[in-house]
């Protein structure tokens, strides 16, 4: 499963393959993969740190 983030409303989900809307606010964003690809830090599954990132596209 992959943690995607909506780039409009900033809601946090997990999903195989990215939906058509939004989930939360129904619009047809572009979603970030947030995903956490480190198992040894621990994290819920999604990277606080890109979360933090207004666009986490530009690392
Ligand atoms: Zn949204």
């Amino acid at each position: 499963m992959t943690w995607w983030k909506c780039s409009n409303c900033g809601y946090l989900f997990e999903a195989d393959t990215i939906p058509e809307k939004c989930p939360n606010c129904g619009e047809k964003c572009t979603f970030y993969d947030v995903t956490c690809y480190t198992p040894e830090c621990g994290c819920q599954g999604y990277d606080p740190k890109l979360v933090a990132r207004k666009d986490p596209r530009i690392l």
